[in-house]
């Protein structure tokens, strides 16, 4: 678990899980409004895993005049995850491709076992993050991880919840630094999308956002 002066870290940064319903945006997850392209690896449409509508002002850090609603994806059914991924969001044709996907593993998903290509939509809606998703001391980052990917699947903005302190966000197009945006798990045993089995296992995935070329990379750390 990361050592971090704890109150410093997460004070004034204000986040959200984000969960299935409904509410007056259009936050959702699985469906495929975007143009994704195929995996490198196992030649699957890439899964678009969540969409964000940049018009709710909860998520004013990540608007942009050039985007609408962000979209998070990644293919979910093969070790193209493991590594780094970058895409390129094409807001004017709604079209993204890879930029980076670096697999190094070869390991594709069995059959019976994939997750279903394009993801079954659902509405989300975003709410206020509860007392013990902020971790106040070291012990309490045992039970803020437990709660994710038990109790509900996405954190959005907020202090990012770090197995272990990432390498480098910095975008590898213009250098600035990515803001985080969103990160996700899902456990065993525990159905937090009503539309599908999904299982992450010991993964969580991180989602970051380059403003400037609207670019968006996934890093994985286990748990
Ligand atoms: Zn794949
Ligand atoms: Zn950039």
């Amino acid at each position: 678990m990361i050592n971090e002066p704890y109150g410093q870290h997460w004070k004034g940064h204000k986040g959200f899980r984000a969960i299935e319903g409904s509410d007056v945006y259009n936050h959702r997850f699985g469906g495929q409004e975007w143009n994704v392209p195929k995996c490198q690896l196992c030649g699957e449409d890439l899964h678009q895993i969540l969409c964000f509508d940049l018009k709710d002002d909860r998520l004013s850090e990540l608007k942009t005049s050039k985007l609408e609603e962000l979209p998070l994806l990644s293919c979910l059914n093969c070790s193209t995850l493991w590594e780094p991924q970058l895409f390129q969001l094409h807001p004017t044709t709604k079209n993204v491709t890879i930029l980076i996907q670096n697999d190094k593993q070869k390991w594709v998903q069995d059959e019976e076992y994939k997750t279903p290509v394009p993801l079954p939509y659902t509405e989300f809606k975003l709410i206020n993050t509860v007392e013990e998703d902020i971790p106040v001391n070291e012990g309490a980052y045992y039970d803020t991880f437990d709660l994710f990917g038990q109790e509900y699947i996405c954190r959005v903005l907020g202090a990012p919840l770090y197995v272990e302190k990432p390498n480098d966000i910095s975008c590898s197009t213009c250098n600035q630094d990515m803001k985080y945006v969103s990160s996700v798990t899902h456990d065993f045993e525990v159905d937090l999308v009503s539309v599908v089995n999904l299982f992450l296992g010991e993964m969580i995935i991180y989602f970051y956002f380059c403003k400037e070329c609207l670019t968006v990379k996934t890093e994985v750390q286990g748990t």
